[in-house]
């Protein structure tokens, strides 16, 4: 993987506190899904680990090659179950903490997606944080951490990963060097909102294709070029929750740029963006469809029937183009 340039402010805050002697018992990892999160923990932890330094790991020494094998005796992870971090994974951690570590100075615990403990598991969380061991640090990874406990956070300090809108154009050359084309890169990062994993993941996994591929044949259906039936019966088993978010993203940049933003340029010469913008109320027509968008997001994974459900979506959506 290429040097993630944008975890760099991040790496120095770190390495700052680590020179001055300062070692932090909580630490929050907080970005957006896909900003680089688990590479920064994967910047940080084997450099605590490994017993030869304090600013790059040996790779040699027995807690470095424990860490590669993926066991190390003095690291815990805990991650979400059905989207639920629970109490019992945070009492893990009390376990983990009580012993001195193995072999190497330090115990280190990680929660991912931190901002899903539920309350019981909060409470079980500051319980650790008020009376911290001495070697044990805890590192949270988060996607919102204003929903973590004001008190869990004023114990921990926090490492913000972002993308600045000024890195943009660096963040261009870094996923052309990546073999992508300049016209995916131009188009996937608005629509991931300037997140580089995200943006990437989109355009490997071929989801930007598909949404293209999507949004050109609702330019067809709502010029009456394909019936709803086959609309539907095309999309209904490929279409995913990601699809459905991305569609989402694509209404928003496209009323944004109703309020004078630019850089949308690949998204709005679409033959659907030009339909969108016909209508002379076109915010409130694409606030509309994203209602739409919403409501296909909340049944998505339990409704059955998805056909019928994204027949009458299509179908309400092309209504609501055509009447406004
Ligand atoms: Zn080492």
């Amino acid at each position: 993987m290429m040097d993630m340039f944008w975890l760099n402010d991040a790496k120095q805050a770190w390495q700052g506190m680590i020179n001055k002697g300062i070692k932090p018992q909580g630490v929050i990892i907080n970005g957006a899904q896909g900003v680089g999160k688990q590479a920064l923990l994967g910047h940080i932890v084997p450099v605590m680990l490994c017993a030869n330094s304090n600013e790059q790991a040996c790779g040699t020494c027995q807690s470095c090659r424990l860490n590669q094998s993926g066991h190390h005796p003095d690291v815990l992870t805990v991650a979400p179950e059905n989207n639920v971090v629970k109490v019992a994974m945070i009492r893990q951690l009390t376990d983990f903490f009580v012993s001195t570590p193995h072999c190497s100075e330090h115990k280190i615990a990680v929660i991912h997606q931190a901002h899903l403990m539920n309350t019981s598991a909060a409470n079980a969380l500051l319980k650790v944080l008020e009376e911290p061991p001495a070697s044990g640090t805890l590192f949270l990874l988060s996607e919102a951490k204003h929903h973590l406990l004001p008190t869990i956070r004023s114990r921990c300090i926090s490492l913000d990963v972002a993308v600045k809108h000024t890195a943009i154009p660096a963040l261009k050359d870094w996923l052309m060097a990546q073999n992508m084309a300049a016209s995916d890169v131009d188009a996937v990062l608005p629509l991931m909102a300037g997140v580089p994993l995200a943006a990437k993941s989109a355009v490997v996994s071929g989801l930007l294709t598909e949404l293209k591929q999507f949004l050109d044949d609702c330019a067809a259906y709502i010029e009456g070029q394909v019936s709803t039936v086959a609309m539907a019966k095309k999309w209904h088993e490929q279409m995913s929750m990601e699809h459905l978010m991305m569609w989402q993203q694509y209404n928003l940049l496209v009323l944004k740029h109703r309020q004078g933003s630019s850089d949308h340029a690949y998204w709005l010469q679409l033959k659907l963006s030009k339909l969108l913008k016909k209508q002379s109320q076109s915010a409130d027509l694409i606030i509309k469809v994203n209602e739409l968008i919403q409501g296909l997001v909340l049944k998505f994974n339990t409704q059955l029937k998805k056909q019928l459900m994204l027949e009458s979506a299509l179908f309400q959506f092309k209504e609501l183009i055509l009447k406004g």
